[in-house]
């Protein structure tokens, strides 16, 4: 038996599609065949030996079967593959409907679980949170805590935010102690504008702001 692929090397994938024609064929002509074939793009033929493969892929099969015919609750969990995933609106959009705890910007896995761990389910929840969470640092506990609900109080508001109390070492500290002459620098554009406009070079120097725009056209 031969399958046709536009493709330079044999996939796994296809391999269990020809485990699975195989079988088919096994039962109309009552013989198993030996070997099957992948037709590539190239113009080669990828000869497998089918012993080699059917136990892990009727093993496979009889997961997918045995789950299909019984299936257990579900949840999507986001990884590094969401992006080009076809189910990535189905996925928002109940993350969105539960108000799901990965809604949380910059919020681990790991860490979710341990929340959940200590019965805090949602965004909202977690908004409200104010005792330590098992496992979990108590700094990190109110950073999250800090960014769902500000996130939360987004939902019915406009946008906000809260000042981080000062750590040594970190952030604004990391600054070195104002000179006379320090100057402010930021770029930027705004594509809202019509037809563009580049905001090349921005300056704070001297309690004085100035920029220099330019047309993005
Ligand atoms: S979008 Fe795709 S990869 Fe991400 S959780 Fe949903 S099903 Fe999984």
């Amino acid at each position: 038996m031969a399958d046709t692929k536009l493709k330079r090397s044999p996939h796994p994938k296809h391999v269990l599609q020809l485990v699975l024609y195989s079988d088919f064929l096994t039962e109309v002509q009552g013989i198993a065949p030996e070997f099957t074939h992948v037709e590539l793009g190239t113009g080669e033929r990828a000869t497998l030996r089918l012993a080699d493969y059917v136990h892990y892929a009727r093993a496979a099969r009889g997961r997918l079967e045995s789950f299909v015919a019984a299936p257990m609750p579900t949840r999507p969990v986001p990884c590094a593959d969401c992006g080009p995933c076809r189910w990535a609106d189905h996925c928002e959009s109940l993350w969105q409907a539960e108000d799901s705890l990965f809604n949380v910007a910059n919020i681990s896995r790991g860490q979710v679980k341990k929340l959940e761990v200590a019965g805090i389910n949602t965004m909202a929840a977690l908004a409200e949170v104010d005792r330590p969470v098992r496992g979990m640092a108590e700094g990190t506990r109110a950073r999250l805590v800090t960014q769902a609900r500000l996130q939360h109080a987004r939902k019915t508001g406009s946008p906000s935010f809260e000042l981080r109390s000062a750590e040594p070492g970190k952030g604004f500290d990391l600054l070195p102690a104002p000179q006379p002459g320090d100057l402010f620098y930021d770029i930027e554009g705004d594509p809202h504008y019509e037809g563009g406009l580049e905001y090349l070079h921005g300056v704070w120097a001297d309690g004085q702001f100035r920029a220099f725009w330019a047309l993005g056209t």
